[in-house]
């Protein structure tokens, strides 16, 4: 079935945040959802209709979630792609395992990005240490060495100064296949979050600036302070890319802007995105009720914003700022109702809005 009515019911594989935050678009539009993932009291099943706690491995609880659900979606690119596959011969799977497969892997992922002509930082697939020192050879220092797969918040990355000295960074990644990368000396990162129909039909997002403070997305300003032509250019990436990879959904598109106004794209998210999150106070439709639009065959919303934001993660202890945060009468306030503030945890994020001629 291509269209899934209002009333209709949506799988919703993961089950965090980004999950949470699918799941309370989807009942706004009277959708059901069922979320499957492996946590108990999990952020997304604390508001979901229904909720499978299970190994993404797990046939018998596989079989159970399609015959409950019309359509299935994700919130985390890292499922196994045999479970997507088991899951698209019962019911459809937006976006598909193949989507899975790209994003999964760094390395897949640079190849299919630089096959469409985009730039991207030079790069060289590294499964030894003698493709190291070769990788090393070809890109130069700086340079860092990234996991293809199962990286997140800067987790399996490692950068390299110097040729010498690389014996016990190799040791490091555990001789996991991996990708080395140049280093990119970008004035600015930014991400575009394009949404794709089940028609083809795409909608982007304003282009917004992404600041990192340990590895992780601490600050998005929306929209980026760039240029009308890179801002086109940016877009025109990401709708290339989602289209090509024949994306259904929701595709977040990391990109460097260099010192000489080059893009090069750093990393692909086939899902609602962190640095999408001013979206629910800032845009008509945000994200979530975005990919819930796309994933059930309706016509997508407009992407456009009605005011400037400026959005900051809660990382572990920040959200004991709450009540200071809400004195500013500005301030929305979202919490995910995770147990734990572990240092670096995504807790929550709170969205400032400003007006539309007021630089975030
Ligand atoms: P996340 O989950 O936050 O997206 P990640 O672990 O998947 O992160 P990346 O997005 O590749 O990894 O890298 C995290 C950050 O490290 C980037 O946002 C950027 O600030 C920096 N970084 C990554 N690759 C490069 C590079 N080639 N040159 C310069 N900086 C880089
Ligand atoms: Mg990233």
């Amino acid at each position: 079935m291509t269209t899934i009515a209002p009333g209709g019911r949506i799988g919703i594989l993961g089950d965090g945040q980004l999950g949470r935050m699918m799941a309370m678009a989807a009942a706004e539009m009277g959708y059901f959802v069922h979320v499957f993932g492996p946590g108990k009291d999990s952020p997304a099943a604390q508001v979901s209709h229904r909720s499978t706690v299970a190994d993404y491995t797990d046939k018998a609880a596989l079989d159970a979630f399609a015959r409950s659900v019309d359509v299935i979606t994700l919130e985390f690119e890292n499922i196994p792609t045999e479970t997507l596959t088991y899951l698209s011969e019962r019911v459809p799977v937006r976006p598909n395992a193949r989507v899975l497969e790209i994003t999964q892997d760094r390395y897949f992922e640079k190849i299919f990005i630089s096959n469409l002509g985009i730039g991207t930082a030079n790069f060289a697939n590294v499964e030894n240490i003698d493709e190291l020192v070769q990788a090393i050879s070809h890109i130069g220092t700086p340079s860092i060495l990234k996991t293809r797969r199962l990286g997140y918040d800067g987790k399996g990355q490692a950068r390299i100064d110097q040729a010498s000295a690389i014996d016990p960074i190799w040791e490091e990644m555990q001789g996991a296949p991996s990708i080395l990368e140049e280093f990119v000396k970008f004035r600015m990162e930014i991400s575009v979050i394009v949404a794709r129909g089940v028609d083809g039909e795409t909608a982007c997002y304003c282009p917004v600036e992404n600041r990192h403070k340990n590895h992780i997305l601490a600050t998005t300003l929306a929209p980026a302070d760039i240029s009308k032509r890179l801002s086109s250019r940016a877009e025109e990436i990401a709708v290339e890319i989602a289209t090509k990879i024949d994306l259904i959904g929701l595709l977040a598109v990391e990109m460097f802007v260099t010192e000489d106004d080059t893009i090069l794209v750093n990393e692909l998210a086939p899902r609602p995105h962190n640095s999408g999150h001013w979206t629910i106070e800032a845009c008509a439709a945000n994200q979530f009720r975005q990919i819930i639009r796309a994933v059930c065959g309706l016509p997508l919303a407009s992407p456009v914003r009605h005011a400037n934001a400026v959005m900051t993660n809660l990382l572990g202890n920040d959200i004991a700022d709450w009540p200071k945060i809400l004195q500013d009468p500005d301030n929305s306030l979202h919490l995910y109702g995770k147990g734990e503030p572990r240092d670096g945890r995504k807790m929550g994020h709170v969205t400032k809005l400003l007006p539309l001629n007021k630089k975030p």
